[in-house]
């Protein structure tokens, strides 16, 4: 927090005004917190806990209700880069009668605040929950954003993902700095303590959370969230619409399971890790994505071609996925990673 603490001090330096309501996630560090609490000011004007440069907020996108309680904003398709401010997820929230339960809320402490900032707009509840998909930093490095306005918020995710965060944190940190030239400078990993796996089950606030965890699926440490009362599916990345992930940490088997297990929980409405949401169609569409792709190297691979000799077959195979972002970036590494599997299980 060095930079953000330098910057408010310089905003608020001429207005030393304690704002008691104003409370830091990072408790153990007393100092911190007592300078953060003198220095943040209402500088801006409105709203201490979100008087902020703008220059550290990613642009505002909307926010969607999907469901009675359930809302999303959909960010944008491409990877991590200066014109999309490193934001590419589908965060999202569940307004309850006791507090919000937020998924997934962004790749950096800019892009969180962003999401803090719309969350706002549809309710003053405060958040008491939040839910990470699986460990890849674009879904939960914003976690950062939400424990600075409600610093007991519990950060909840599978158990593999708290335990194999803390060695891949920093890597990701500086992947969506980098590639974003610096925008989300002053992200700081805050990673989820509370571990929840497959078949549990939240009452929070009137709404049932219930755990779908595959099992090597997309990452290895995934959870689906559904929501019963909303008839909704949080599919974090085993679920993608118009986009094609990373499946570096993935299986295709695991994860065309994955997309059986969120259609058999009939939902109305499923919400990717990114790209639009729908009805079960979306989770259709991409499962038949993996599937024709890895039949497809596997009857060439059977036929003794390497990847580079089968890449335009498979290519033309998958046609109807061409438009869908990153195809000509990813569809490469997915016939390896493919032939890679194959070799695995023989
Ligand atoms: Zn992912």
């Amino acid at each position: 927090m060095e930079m953000n603490i330098t910057k408010w001090l310089t905003v608020g330096a001429s207005a030393w005004v304690v704002i008691s309501c104003v409370s830091f996630p990072d408790a153990q560090n007393a100092r911190e917190a007592q300078l953060t609490q003198l220095t943040h000011v209402a500088a801006y004007g409105i709203d201490p806990q979100l008087s902020i440069n703008k220059n550290d907020m990613v642009r505002e996108y909307p926010v969607d209700k999907i469901a009675a309680h359930t809302y999303v904003i959909h960010g944008p398709l491409g990877y991590f880069s200066v014109a999309n401010q490193g934001f590419m997820n589908n965060p999202a929230f569940v307004v309850t009668a006791e507090g919000v339960v937020v998924i997934d809320p962004g790749s950096s402490l800019q892009a969180g605040r962003m999401v803090m900032k719309q969350l706002r707009k549809v309710t003053d509840k405060p958040v008491t929950h939040v839910f990470n998909t699986h460990i890849h930093g674009d879904h939960w490095l914003a976690n950062q954003a939400v424990l600075e306005v409600y610093p007991n918020a519990a950060l909840m995710a599978h158990p593999e993902m708290i335990k194999g965060a803390p060695g891949r944190a920093e890597e990701w940190v500086n992947l969506v700095q980098t590639l974003t030239e610096g925008f989300t400078a002053g992200t700081r990993a805050h990673i989820p303590t509370v571990a929840i796996g497959d078949g549990a089950e939240l009452k929070i606030g009137g709404m049932t959370f219930r755990i779908h965890a595959p099992r090597d699926a997309h990452s290895n440490t995934d959870i689906m969230i559904q929501v019963l009362e909303d008839l909704v599916v949080f599919g974090g990345d085993n679920l993608m619409s118009k986009r094609l992930p990373r499946l570096d940490d993935a299986t295709f088997k695991g994860s065309i399971e994955a997309c059986r297990i969120a259609a058999d929980l009939n939902a109305k409405r499923y919400v990717p890790g990114h790209g639009p949401t729908g009805g079960v169609e979306i989770v259709k569409a991409y499962e038949a994505y993996l599937t024709s792709l890895y039949a497809e190297v596997k009857k060439h691979y059977d036929a003794g071609k390497s990847d580079f000799e089968m890449k335009d077959a498979v290519v033309a195979k998958l046609k109807p996925y061409a438009d869908w972002a990153n195809f000509n970036d990813v569809v490469g590494k997915h016939i390896s990673l493919a032939i890679l599997e194959i070799e695995r299980s023989m």
